[in-house]
């Protein structure tokens, strides 16, 4: 997947020195280029040596001497990048993915980009861990006679058979038919609902039909 991602890059115009170019960082004549700063106290017998950070270059040992017009001496400006990530198979809501497409740093480590995955319902598909849940109408009729009909998986279409007789809400079980999961073994299957689905009108033709069939199971 790829997405536009805000974030603070690597200044393009500086090469991230956050010096103008063609200028470099000068010694900070505070320190000495030491980046910190040294002061002796004495105490009467003793003297003390305290270290801290020089504040004229804030720990660096350099300046920039003409800060770059682009990123005003940052090294990195604000700016949109192509983020390209993979999706591993078997991803669920709450499952993060991290990768080093954080804001840049120059001279430094990037930070991190997290991805939290939030799953987007299915119009046709629940799901559930590893395994898929599917509902399937069929009319009164094939419930009653039995057919063949095919039903679409995360894998392709696959053919089930409805046997003669078949309740409603009757489960089939496509083995190895549901999501490989990150991190465990094995495949979930997929199950598949029967719902049958009695007609809310029938026309007389079909009405006397029925009827027929009703006389010959009383
Ligand atoms: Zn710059
Ligand atoms: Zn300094």
């Amino acid at each position: 997947m790829e997405i536009n991602l805000q974030k603070q890059i690597k200044c393009d115009n500086c090469q991230g020195s956050g010096c103008k170019p063609g200028t470099n960082k000068k010694t900070c004549t505070s320190c000495n280029g030491q980046g910190e700063v040294r002061q002796t106290r004495n105490m009467g017998f003793a003297s003390f040596v305290t270290a801290a950070p020089c504040p004229t270059c804030r720990g660096q040992g350099s300046m920039i001497e003409t800060p770059c017009s682009n990123c005003k001496g940052q090294g990195r400006v604000k700016g949109t990048k192509k983020v390209d990530f993979q999706i591993p198979p078997g991803i669920d809501t709450g499952d993060y993915i991290v990768s080093n497409e954080g804001n840049e740093i120059p001279d430094g480590i990037n930070g991190d980009l997290v991805i939290r995955v939030n799953i987007q319902p299915h119009t046709h598909f629940k799901r559930d861990g590893k395994d898929i849940f599917y509902d399937r109408d069929i009319s009164m009729v094939d419930a009653a006679l039995g057919c063949e009909l095919m039903v679409p998986t995360l894998h392709g279409e696959e053919k089930i058979k409805i046997d003669s007789g078949s309740q409603p809400n009757t489960i089939i079980k496509l083995k190895g038919k549901g999501v490989s999961h990150i991190n465990s073994r094995g495949t979930g299957d997929q199950y598949v609902r029967v719902v049958v689905n009695i007609p809310k009108k029938l026309n007389k033709h079909q009405k006397n039909l029925l009827n027929e069939f009703k006389d010959t199971t009383d």
